[in-house]
This record gives C-alpha cells, structure tokens and sequence, in this order.
C-alpha cells in the first residue's frame, strides 16, 4: 500500500497542530483515525501526538479538559466545544499489566514504539504531509493483520487489555491475529483477571458495538480463553437455546446482546459492574425468554404485559420473536397498548381507598384483591370499572 500524498485533516485539528508547532512543538496526526482514512473509512476524530509537555498544553490552549493529563493527555476544546485529544510524547518506563508510569521528553520513534499494534502506530504530520511507519503498518493494513509492536508477550503484559483490543479490531476490520500476536494472547490471557471490570466491559461492549459480526468477536473471546475469564456464563456450545446466525441479526445493544449469550445473564452484568437497571434487565431476560406468551390469546399477552413490564421492548427483539408462532406478538402486543388496556394496579378503576370504604379490611386484604381485580380485569379489560370491580369486592 501507498501512502496517499495527503490525508483530510479537519481545519480545527490542524489549527491545534499549527499552534504547537508554531510554539517549537513538533506535532503529528496518529492513532485510529489515520488508520481508518488508510482504510478508507470516515473517522475525523484524528488524535495528536506532541512534544510539548503537557503543562505547555494547558498553557498555549485555553480551553482544555484534563482527561489523562497524568499521561500527558489533554483534550483541546475548539470553537464549537469539540474536544480533541492531544497527547505528549511519552515511553512506559513502569507497567504492572494494568497501569503505566510514563516519561515525556521522548521522540515521536519512542512514542510510536509504545503503541499496541503496527495498524495503529503510524504517524502523519499535518503540516508537511510527512508519513513515519516505523512498524510497517501500513503493510499490515494490506494484509489485514493485527499484529503487536515488538514483542507480543511483553506488550501483553505490559497492559493486558491489549489482548481485548486485538480481538476488538480484529473483528471491527475483519482480519487476522497474526501467529505469534495470537499465540502469545492466549498464553497471557490469564492476565486479564488483574484488569479492572470496567475495562473489560468497555472493550466488550465497544466490541460488540464495532464488530463487523457479533458472532465473530464471541468467537475470538472464547478461542483467546477470554470469556472463559470474564464471560464465564456465556457458554462454547450457547445451550441448545441459541440459534446459528440468530446472534449476528440481534440489533447492537451491549446489554442485550450479553444477556442473550449467557446462561445467568444478572451474574455476568454484576461481574461486569454494569449499572443496577443493566442487571435487571438482563434478569427479566434471563426469567422471561423461554416464556413467551401465545399470540392468539389475548388474555395470555396481556398477563405477560402485565409482569414483564418495561421490560418488553428487550424480549420483542430476542431471536423467538423473529418467528413462528411468536413473530404475530409484536403486533398483538402494539394493538394491547394502543387501545390502552389496563395493565397494572394503577391502570385499574378502583384503587386502596375505595376497597377499604367498600368494607375490606385495611392491611394485606387490599393488596390481595387489587391483585384479583387486575386478574379480572386482564382477562377482559371491559370490566375495568367502578362498578363492576365494587361488585366484585
Ligand atoms: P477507536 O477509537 O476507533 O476504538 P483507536 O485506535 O483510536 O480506535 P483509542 O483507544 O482511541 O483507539 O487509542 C488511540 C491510540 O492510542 C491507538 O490507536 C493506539 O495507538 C494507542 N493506544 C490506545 N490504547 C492503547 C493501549 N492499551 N496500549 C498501547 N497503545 C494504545
Ligand atoms: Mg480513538
């Protein structure tokens, strides 16, 4: 592959870039943004990479937010509040496979040196229309190879997330994990039980995001022994449950997507220190999927309704909805809901107070016949009124 003569720089990223250099700052395009225009595919969201120290940064910008400022990285606002990230040149001089101490005052070759993978460690300086590739990147895009900068063992355990981000691109771009990259991920994998969940979740959820096939990512994940670490509840064989190709037409929703997969699906969101409504949505996904209603009974669906909630949404888009006989619920289900229909104790007629001025005894008793009374009402939303329901008591 050739390097095109120039690469479309947005003019508020080389603004940035002008201003450093002007200052002394060499400063060059890198990261994901040149490795998808190589590709390409759209990405504005080009990253810089300086020899201005990050104190040179907050003082020649004067609208910056400090999202890594430690290593040296800071996003630069421009006019219109956009943020772009520029970072100093820095080496690792400490890893413990999870943090980094980094040294500034290094070369852009040091800063490249650092990088996870050859696709990602190109560099292009905005101004000269300049390439450095010293890891030969670009051949690797050619071959469509995701391959570690120098030693994969060491750059795995420098961060083990890497071993995440491997699978992640490979499965974005559709290419192979070179030999001795994928070799190495799997001997290392057991590193990854060091990493912070919220690490881990975010390479998976990116991954299931950015995966060209959802199907081809889980692979990877279990091939590498990742989910065997962190997805533990999500099974080789899925568990007769999980259809072929079924997974790969699941819209990309992170959360749905891994409840789907797992057999306990709230145990894997809590691993995962999703948020409480994550996990309880892969709870009602778990309890509800092997339950659906019959269509043809209206009752039936309205009863399901009725307990699963907010939650419907989330079972109408499993893969038993996409056919027979439970492809006619989503429409059954929108007819239910146009019209209305009481579906919940506050939806009905007749609340607490009218129950206890009808003579039922204040306490436990109202509960119970509020719940009789939905009963009622979810058989044939007709009898949802006063008078009736008062009859009923
Ligand atoms: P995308 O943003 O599309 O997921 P990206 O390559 O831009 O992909 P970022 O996480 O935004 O990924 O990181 C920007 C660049 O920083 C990467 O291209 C890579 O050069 C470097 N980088 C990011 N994370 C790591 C890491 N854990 N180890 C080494 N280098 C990394
Ligand atoms: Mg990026």
């Amino acid at each position: 592959m050739k390097f095109p003569d120039r690469l479309p720089i947005p003019p508020e990223v080389l603004k940035i870039a002008q201003q450093l250099e002007k200052a002394g700052y060499e400063t060059w395009c890198v990261g994901g943004a040149i490795r998808d225009n190589l590709l390409g595919l759209e990405n504005h969201d080009f990253d810089l990479t300086t020899a201005a120290p990050p104190e040179e940064l907050l003082r020649l910008f004067k609208r910056t937010v400090p999202v890594g400022i430690e290593h040296g990285t800071v996003a630069v606002l421009d006019a219109h509040n956009r943020p772009h990230e520029v970072t100093t040149f820095r080496r690792d001089i400490k890893t413990d496979g999870r943090h980094a101490v980094v040294e500034f005052g290094v070369s852009l070759m040091d800063d490249l040196a650092r990088r996870d993978f050859t696709i990602n460690a190109i560099a292009y300086h905005p101004g000269r229309h300049e390439w450095r590739d010293p890891f030969k990147g670009v051949d690797d895009l050619e071959r469509r190879l995701i391959r570690s900068v120098g030693d994969p063992n060491w750059r795995f355990q420098e961060d083990y997330l890497r071993i995440l981000r491997a699978l992640r691109f490979s499965a974005r771009f559709e290419f192979r994990i070179h030999g001795h990259t994928l070799d190495a991920a799997k001997a290392n994998v057991q590193g990854l039980a060091q990493l912070s969940a919220e690490r881990v979740r975010e390479e998976w959820f990116k991954g299931i995001a950015t995966a060209k096939r959802v199907s081809k990512l889980l692979a990877l994940w279990l091939d590498v022994g990742a989910a065997r670490i962190w997805l533990p509840e999500i099974r080789e064989k899925g568990d007769g449950r999980r259809e072929k190709g079924a997974l790969d037409k699941l819209s990309r929703d992170p959360v749905l997507i891994t409840a789907y997969l797992a057999t306990d699906p709230a145990s894997l969101l809590t691993r995962l220190k999703c948020s409480n409504k994550e996990i309880e949505r892969g709870r009602a996904i778990g309890a509800w999927r092997d339950k659906y209603p019959d269509p043809k009974s209206l009752p039936e669906v309205r009863r399901w309704l009725s307990q699963v909630g907010e939650h419907v949404d989330d079972l109408l888009a499993l893969p038993p909805v996409r056919t027979a006989p439970f492809s006619l619920l989503p429409k059954v289900v929108s007819s239910i809901l146009a019209a209305k229909d009481p579906l919940t104790l506050q939806d009905l007629a007749v609340d607490g107070n009218d129950l206890i001025a009808a003579g039922v005894r204040a306490g436990p008793d109202v509960g119970d016949v509020l719940q009789r009374l939905l009963a009622e009402v979810l058989e044939d939303p007709k009898r949802n009124t006063k008078g009736y329901l008062l009859s009923r008591v």
